[in-house]
């Protein structure tokens, strides 16, 4: 139930009375300070005034920028984005100008009394202290740069504030360095490779975790380091870093390998800003962030918080997480204002939607990989398939990549992965909607999307991926993920492996030891085939398997599944032996 606007804030003859202050009390004009101005701060600033004209609210921002567009930086740097300006949404001037918030830029509060309810703050006229009924905490994080021999070279960068991006910037045009290695295969991470790579620089991408984009399944990954070797991207994966090397300009990785790097970006992760949250006795969550309740109120009444530096519950797994994305921060930035100045509003988590561009292509998740699920205790099973964007009679139709991981034994939607070179956000949005709704296979089956050629399908790959959920899920049609009959085959259970494609897909590449009958031909050809054992049905991307698996049970073939994402997803995911002409 939405809650109404509390009566004491509404607009009066007289004009917005001032929230109460905790305690009771009847301020009229409460002192609001927040912490940290960029994407939750900035929006806590604005959503405030909106809410209380009476307020007095002052902005502290350690660096010299106001709500900028922080995930913009890449673009600058790969000059997509023309015009540096374009990235300052806001200056001090603007915010006094409309909202009458006073930003401190080049300020940090360095202390939170919180007895005396006063944030000592540094900034160039000296020190001060700065009184408050409510504060809000939205200091995000920094980037992590590990410790590593040379990590602090002059030719080493981060890149996380509008500084940072000049000072890359700067020693791009001046240095024209030739090669460029990114450590971390991240988001960032995959962004600033395509920027470099626009900018004329020989690109290695390192990352120590066996896939890109880790946070995704293994496949999704691979599918991604694809896009960025087409595009002369190099990706290693499964490797460390062990020390930049200034002289002689290498970054030496843990294997030993040495590689040409004239320019080093660490993208390796963030941490969330917390030491002056520690120090003034607020409580840490298990996973490393701020504890905020539904309210983002800290374990201080009087202190909220917003952004990267809290951890949230995550909207699938129920599990308190970290999750720095600017979506997320935004709206906690509106709730922490809202329930500082006494409008009540509940933050109920998030799904961790998110999506990349990589050269031409797009990949995107929201809620659970397949891996998370499992981790997190579900019983998760996978459809995953491969269908082109919009109709596929109608020109420009690229193929999509989908999988939908649910639940096995209530059916939920837990997550959703894409990739492409058209229609992944939008697929992506689509199931991010879905979760939000807690939907099952059945619902999802049934959305009733938008259609005419140029844009989908009359089934939407949505609703394909979820047919072919729902049959796994009815035994109509079951679905294993290459996941799934690695196992089996490493199990000893001696699995067939039956491979429909046609003699030509076939004798390109295939698992080793598969066994060939092409579709067409299977209705004729099945009686050879063992009845006594597991047969793994594959095809390229799924949809013949599915026809085979239908033709074999109908003639008596009782424990036959279909390879989910066939060899596509085989290949992609890897760890299979292949056989190749
Ligand atoms: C290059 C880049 C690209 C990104 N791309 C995306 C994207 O495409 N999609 C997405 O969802 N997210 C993206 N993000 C992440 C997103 O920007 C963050 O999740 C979001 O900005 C977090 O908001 P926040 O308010 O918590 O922290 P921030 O926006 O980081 O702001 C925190 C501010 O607090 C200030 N501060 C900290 N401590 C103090 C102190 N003691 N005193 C004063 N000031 C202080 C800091 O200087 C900082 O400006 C990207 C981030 C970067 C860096």
């Amino acid at each position: 139930m939405l809650e109404p606007f509390p009566a004491d804030l509404a607009p009066t003859q007289d004009g917005v009375e001032g929230p109460r202050p905790a305690g009771g009390g009847t301020r009229v004009n409460p002192k609001l300070v927040i912490i940290g101005g960029v994407a939750g701060g900035a929006t806590a600033a604005a959503r405030a005034r909106r809410i209380s004209e009476e307020a007095e609210i002052t902005l502290v921002e350690r660096g010299p920028y106001v709500s900028y567009a922080n995930c913009g930086l890449p673009y600058f740097l790969s000059r997509e984005i023309e015009r540096r300006s374009n990235l300052l949404l806001q200056t001090p001037e603007g915010f006094a100008r409309r909202y009458r918030v006073q930003a401190l830029v080049r300020t940090e509060a360095v202390e939170i009394d919180r007895a005396g309810k006063r944030v000592r703050c540094r900034g160039p006229e000296g020190e001060r202290w700065l009184p408050y009924d409510k504060l809000i905490l939205a200091q995000g994080g920094s980037p992590v740069i590990p410790e590593l021999p040379g990590h602090d070279a002059a030719h080493v960068f981060r890149l996380w504030t509008v500084p940072d991006m000049d000072r890359l910037d700067a020693h791009i045009e001046r240095y024209a360095p030739a090669t460029a290695v990114v450590v971390g295969g991240g988001f960032i991470g995959l962004e600033m490779a395509e920027a470099f790579r626009k900018r004329g620089i020989a690109t290695t991408v390192v990352e120590l975790l066996p896939s890109v984009l880790s946070v995704m399944d293994r496949e999704f990954g691979a599918c991604v380091a694809k896009e960025l070797e087409h595009n002369g991207v190099r990706v290693l994966t499964g490797v460390g870093v062990k020390a930049v090397h200034a002289e002689g300009r290498t970054l030496e990785l843990s294997d030993g390998r040495r590689l040409p790097a004239d320019l080093v970006l660490f993208s390796v992760g963030v941490r969330p800003e917390l030491g002056l949250a520690r120090s003034a006795g607020l409580e840490i969550g298990a996973s490393g962030g701020l504890l905020v309740d539904e309210h983002l109120r800290t374990s201080d009444p009087d202190i909220h918080a917003a952004g990267d530096m809290v951890e949230v519950v995550h909207k699938v797994s129920g599990r308190r997480i970290r999750i720095p994305l600017a979506g997320p921060a935004n709206r906690q930035g509106r709730i922490a204002a809202s329930n500082a100045l006494g409008v009540p509003m509940r933050y109920s988590g998030a799904l961790g939607t998110t999506v990349v561009k990589v050269f031409e292509a797009t990949a995107g998740m929201t809620g659970l990989s397949e891996r998370a699920a499992r981790e997190a205790g579900f019983d998760a099973g996978a459809a995953v398939i491969h269908k082109d964007h919009h109709a596929g009679y109608f020109p420009g139709a690229k193929e999509l990549s989908l999988k939908l991981v649910y639940d096995r034994r209530t059916a939920r939607l837990l997550g959703a992965q894409a990739f492409g070179h058209a229609g992944v956000d939008k697929r992506i949005d689509v199931l991010a909607t879905a979760l939000q709704g807690k939907m099952t296979l059945e619902e999802v089956a049934e959305l009733d999307l938008a259609y005419a050629p140029p844009y989908s399908s009359a089934n939407d790959p949505v609703n394909i991926a979820a047919f072919a959920g729902l049959n796994d899920l009815s035994g109509f049609a079951p679905l294993a993920t290459p996941a799934q009959l690695q196992a089996a085959l490493e199990s000893g259970e001696r699995p067939l492996i039956l491979d429909v494609r046609s003699d030509e897909e076939f004798a390109r590449s295939h698992v080793r030891g598969a066994k060939h009958i092409p579709l067409d031909a299977l209705r004729e050809r099945c009686e050879a085939l063992p009845k006594d054992r597991r047969i793994f049905v594959i095809c390229r991307s799924g949809f013949r398997a599915h026809l085979a698996v239908r033709i074999l049970k109908a003639r008596g073939f009782g424990d036959v599944v279909n390879v989910t994402g066939g060899q596509l997803s085989v290949v992609a995911g890897g760890g299979f032996e292949l056989e190749e002409a």
